[in-house]
């Protein structure tokens, strides 16, 4: 993916930054994760993922994985129930928990942090453009067909 001039190396580590320190903060609250997959799978569960452009930006550097589905039921970075996108995912991913006893302390930490996103954005006179997945995967280059090796690579990854 071409970044846009403003995509700086100093904007990525404060991207880098923000993202370690909600990571501590979501720690420290210690809510459960039962890795049931359902925060990706946003149409089953009733869900949309909302990011930034330069979120977007982040999580697209790499491309979508070969052989995935543009689609809004779900996000291409979730293979074998698993997120692939662990060190690029948006804040909405590192926020979002299933665990009943965290949701009175998500929107709090949620708009603290996107509010120092926003700012961010700002002061680099980045586009907010803050819009659900779905529409910066269809902005993107399409996925790569699945070689006959990826193939048995994502068969791996679905039994894992
Ligand atoms: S980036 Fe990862 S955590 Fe976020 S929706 Fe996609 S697979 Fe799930």
């Amino acid at each position: 993916m071409v970044m846009s001039a403003s995509w700086t190396a100093e904007f990525r580590r404060e991207l880098g930054a923000l993202y370690q320190d909600l990571d501590a903060e979501i720690a420290q609250a210690g809510p459960v994760c039962q890795a049931s997959g359902r925060c990706c799978r946003f149409q089953e569960y009733g869900h949309t993922l909302f990011l930034s452009q330069a979120e977007a930006d982040l999580l697209l550097e790499p491309g979508m994985p070969a052989g995935s589905v543009v689609s809004e039921a779900g996000c291409p970075y979730q293979i074998g129930g698993k997120c692939t996108a662990r060190e690029r995912r948006p804040i909405g991913c590192r926020i979002y928990y299933c665990d009943p006893n965290f949701q009175d302390q998500q929107q709090p930490i949620t708009e603290r942090f996107i509010a120092r996103l926003k700012r961010m954005h700002e002061q680099i006179g980045r586009d907010w453009r803050y819009r659900p997945l779905i529409d910066f995967l269809r902005e993107a280059p399409p996925p790569p067909a699945l070689s006959s090796d990826s193939a048995g690579l994502v068969v791996l990854n679905e039994l894992s």
